[in-house]
C-alpha cells in the first residue's frame, strides 16, 4: 500500500466530534481508527516505516493515546517503550516539565532513569495541535540526555502551529494526515 492510499483510508476511519470537550473544538477521535484492524495496522506502519533504519533506541509515548500507538511502534521497531505521563502517575523518581494550556499550566513526567545519555528516542502521540504537549515531551527527553530522532503523530492540525513549532526547535516531524482549518 502506498502512503498516499493509506492516508485516504485513515482519514475515513477517524471520527470527528464537534464541540468536544468544549464548544468550538472539533475533536478528532482516533478510537474508531484503532478499532479497525486494517486501519490500526496502516497507522502504525505509517509511523514506523520512516524510522526502520533511523537508529531508534527507544520509543516514548505521551499519555494516553500515545501509549497505544507508541507501544505498537516500539514493538514493530523491536525497541523498548518509555511512558511520558501526567504528573503523579509514575512510581519511581521522575523529572517533570510544565507546559501551557489555554488556561493555566499542566505537567508531564518521565522516570529519571528511563533514558540513558545518548539514547536516540522517537516521540509518539496521536495528534499535534499547538505542540505544547509534544514540546514538553521533547524537553524531557533532551533533559534526560536523549536525542530526539523525530516526533511522529497520526494527525496534524497545522493551523494551530504545533508541527512548525517543533521544526523550529530542530525536531523532525512525521504526520500521516492533516486537517486544515482544524
Ligand atoms: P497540543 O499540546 O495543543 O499539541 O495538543 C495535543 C494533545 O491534545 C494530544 O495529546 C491530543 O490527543 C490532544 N488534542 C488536542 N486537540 C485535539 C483535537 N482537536 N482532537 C483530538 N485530540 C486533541
Amino acid at each position: 500500500m502506498t502512503s498516499f492510499a493509506s492516508q485516504l483510508d485513515l482519514r475515513d476511519l477517524i471520527r470527528t466530534i464537534p464541540d468536544y470537550p468544549k464548544p468550538g473544538i472539533l475533536f478528532r477521535d482516533i478510537t474508531t481508527l484503532i478499532a479497525d484492524p486494517a486501519g490500526f495496522r496502516a497507522a502504525v506502519d505509517g509511523l514506523v516505516w520512516p524510522f526502520l533504519t533511523a537508529g531508534v533506541d527507544l520509543v516514548a509515548g505521551i499519555e494516553a493515546r500515545g501509549f497505544i500507538l507508541g507501544g505498537a511502534v516500539a514493538h514493530e521497531l523491536g525497541r523498548g517503550f518509555v511512558p511520558i505521563r501526567k504528573k503523579g502517575k509514575l512510581p519511581a523518581k521522575t523529572i517533570g516539565q510544565d507546559y501551557s494550556l489555554e488556561y493555566g499550566v499542566d505537567t508531564i513526567e518521565i522516570h529519571a532513569d528511563a533514558i540513558k545519555p545518548g539514547d536516540r528516542v522517537l516521540v509518539v502521540d496521536d495528534l499535534i495541535a499547538t505542540g505544547g504537549t509534544a514540546d514538553a515531551a521533547i524537553e524531557l527527553v533532551r533533559r534526560s540526555g536523549g536525542e530526539v530522532v523525530a516526533a511522529a503523530f497520526i494527525v496534524d492540525l497545522p493551523d494551530l502551529g504545533g508541527s512548525a513549532r517543533l521544526k523550529e526547535k530542530g525536531v523532525s516531524v512525521r504526520t500521516l494526515l492533516a486537517y486544515e482549518g482544524h
